[in-house]
Order: structure tokens, then C-alpha cells, then sequence
């Protein structure tokens, strides 16, 4: 079985749905709401689970109902919770989201527990790298959980892979250590200091970034598809499949979720991109995020 360990993020996502977005000061009457579990590293780590990895989760939750009910998702969803710690002293994450009759959408979040994990937390988990296929991680928690999670992968030979998201200052000699990097073109363009608008500029990005220390660098463009590049003489563009979009938020967690299952099951590059594009269709044809990732049977379904 393929082994993944995730470090990252959980949030509550309180979603209400209103007619216009409200201004500063404005009561907006709206619904349905919808309330359920969210955060990149929560969304990544439930789409390598339902690809059918062995996930093990390490996030910070507080003990108020939203911590429990988080424990009781990743239970549900066949992760190994040995590692999520709660703290009294800290609220559970949570993400206010108010999505108006376009799909444009407003967002506050309070990372609360899942934004203070230490490095001695991270350091818990080591036991499990040891048996770890790919660490996946995003930059949606605390630099020190970022950076032990990145030592911790390099020192037991773990391929890591980063999800730059959302994009932040970071010390750059972390890269060495990193194995893939999946930016969007907003981070890939922080990175390189490159705007990233086609294919052209998203390869300038690449090979900018690629001289950074990684070696393989895959730019999700939305819709297009991927950029992969992995040093001179290639770069191409991958196509993203064709699907009928409801709502792309989660997208971007899906690919890295889905490409982290493949290449934790040995599988090639380009292949581990095709079933991450596959994952990541499938997830903008529902509303929400971690909810909206797909099974492995229907993955496997649709790549038929
Ligand atoms: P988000 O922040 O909304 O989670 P993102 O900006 O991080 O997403 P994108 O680059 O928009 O990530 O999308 C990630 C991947 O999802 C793409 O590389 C592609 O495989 C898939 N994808 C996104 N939008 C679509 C779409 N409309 N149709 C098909 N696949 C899509």
C-alpha cells in the first residue's frame, strides 16, 4: 500500500450563499450554508486517502466541537489520526466563506491550533517517515512545521512534495531538499519573479525555479493543465481533461492530493500528472472542497 504523510492545515469551511457580496458595514440575508471540513492540508490529505493511500494526518485542533468533529472526519476517512494533536488554549480552525450568485467569493480565515504547530510536534511524527513514500506539505500552517517537515523528509530519504499555497516568504535553501513543486501561476510568479500567463512564461518560470534546487517543477494552470519541467530539453505542457466546472475551489489541493497517491504507488511522473489532472477535474465538478474529492473507483472510472 502507498504511504503518505501530510502535514498541514484544517479549518471548518462555514460556507453561505448570498446575492451580492456584502460591502463594509452591510447584513446580507442569504443561505443555504453549508458547513464542513476544509484547509489545503486537510483537502490534500482526504484526496490521497480516497485515492486509496495510506495517509497519515498531522495537523493542530482546539478541543471546542469543530476539533472533534474534525477527528471524527479523518477517522471516517481511514486516516491515521495517531499524530493530530489538540490544544486546549487554541480554537480550531476556521474558514468564513461567503459565495455570491457568480461564484465570486470572500474569505476569512482563522487558522487558530492548526496555525501554531512547533517543530517538536512535527518531530513526533519522525517514527512515520521512516515508513513514508511521499511527505506532502503546504504553506498553510507555521514556517517551523514547514521547514521540520522538510528536514525530516530530506534526513529519511522521503521525496517531499511542496504546494507552495498560500504563497509566503520562505528561506530558500529549503528548496534543495524539495522533490516536486505544484504552484499555481500566482505562486509559480512569486517564485520566479516571472509572470506566469501562458506556456511561454511558464516555462521561463520553471527553469527559473528548477535553478533554484528542485528538480521537478509542475505549474498548475487551471483549466490548460500542468506545465512540467525536470531540467534542459524538456518542458510541456499537459493537458487538464475536459469536465463541465461547478466550483474550482479545491482544485489545486485535489492535483497535489491525487499526484502525491500516484508517486507514493510507484508510479511514473507523467502518469502520477494524468491521474492528478483526473482527481482534479473531478473535484470542480462538485461544490465544496474536501468533500468534492473523488474515489478511487471513480477515477479509475473516468480515466477509462
Ligand atoms: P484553487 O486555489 O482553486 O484550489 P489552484 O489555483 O491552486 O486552485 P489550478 O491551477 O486552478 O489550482 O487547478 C489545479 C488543477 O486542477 C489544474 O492543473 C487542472 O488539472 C485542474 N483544473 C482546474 N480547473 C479546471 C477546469 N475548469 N477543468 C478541468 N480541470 C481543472
Amino acid at each position: 500500500m502507498a504511504n503518505v504523510i501530510v502535514i498541514g492545515s484544517y479549518v471548518t469551511d462555514l460556507m453561505t450563499l448570498t446575492p451580492h457580496l456584502p460591502k463594509p458595514g452591510e447584513t446580507v440575508l442569504g443561505g443555504p450554508f453549508q458547513m464542513g471540513p476544509g484547509g489545503k492540508g486537510a483537502n490534500q490529505a482526504t484526496a490521497a486517502a480516497r485515492s486509496g493511500s495510506h495517509v497519515t494526518y498531522m495537523t493542530k485542533l482546539g478541543t471546542d466541537i469543530f476539533g472533534e468533529q474534525a477527528l471524527q472526519y479523518f477517522k471516517n476517512e481511514g486516516m491515521n489520526v495517531d499524530y493530530i494533536k489538540q490544544d486546549p488554549t487554541e480554537i480550531t480552525g476556521t474558514a468564513q466563506i461567503i459565495v455570491d450568485q457568480h461564484s465570486e467569493n470572500s474569505i476569512a480565515v482563522a487558522l487558530g491550533a492548526c496555525g501554531k504547530i512547533t517543530k517538536e510536534d512535527v518531530y513526533a511524527t519522525e517514527e512515520k517517515f521512516k515508513g513514508s513514500d511521499i511527505a506532502l506539505v503546504q504553506f498553510e500552517t507555521s514556517m517551523e512545521a514547514i521547514q521540520t517537515t522538510i528536514e525530516l523528509a530530506s534526513k529519511h530519504h522521503v521525496p517531499l512534495i511542496l504546494n507552495p499555497a498560500p504563497y509566503r516568504d520562505f528561506p530558500k535553501e529549503l528548496l534543495t531538499k524539495v522533490s516536486y513543486i505544484t504552484p499555481n501561476e500566482i505562486e509559480a510568479s512569486e517564485l520566479s519573479g516571472i509572470k506566469v500567463i501562458d506556456e511561454l512564461s511558464a516555462r521561463k518560470a520553471a527553469e527559473r525555479i528548477y535553478e533554484m534546487g528542485i528538480p521537478h517543477i509542475i505549474i498548475t494552470m487551471g483549466k490548460q493543465g500542468v506545465y512540467l519541467y525536470t531540467g534542459e530539453g524538456t518542458g510541456e505542457l499537459i493537458p487538464a481533461f475536459s469536465v463541465h466546472a461547478i466550483d474550482t475551489t479545491g482544485a489545486g489541493d485535489a492535483f497535489s492530493g491525487g499526484l502525491a497517491h500516484s508517486l507514493a504507488a510507484g508510479k511514473e511522473l507523467k502518469e502520477s500528472i494524468r491521474y492528478a489532472n483526473a482527481v482534479a477535474a473531478l473535484c470542480v465538478t462538485k461544490l465544496g472542497t474536501a468533500p468534492a474529492m473523488p474515489h478511487k473507483e471513480q477515477v479509475e472510472h473516468f480515466l477509462k
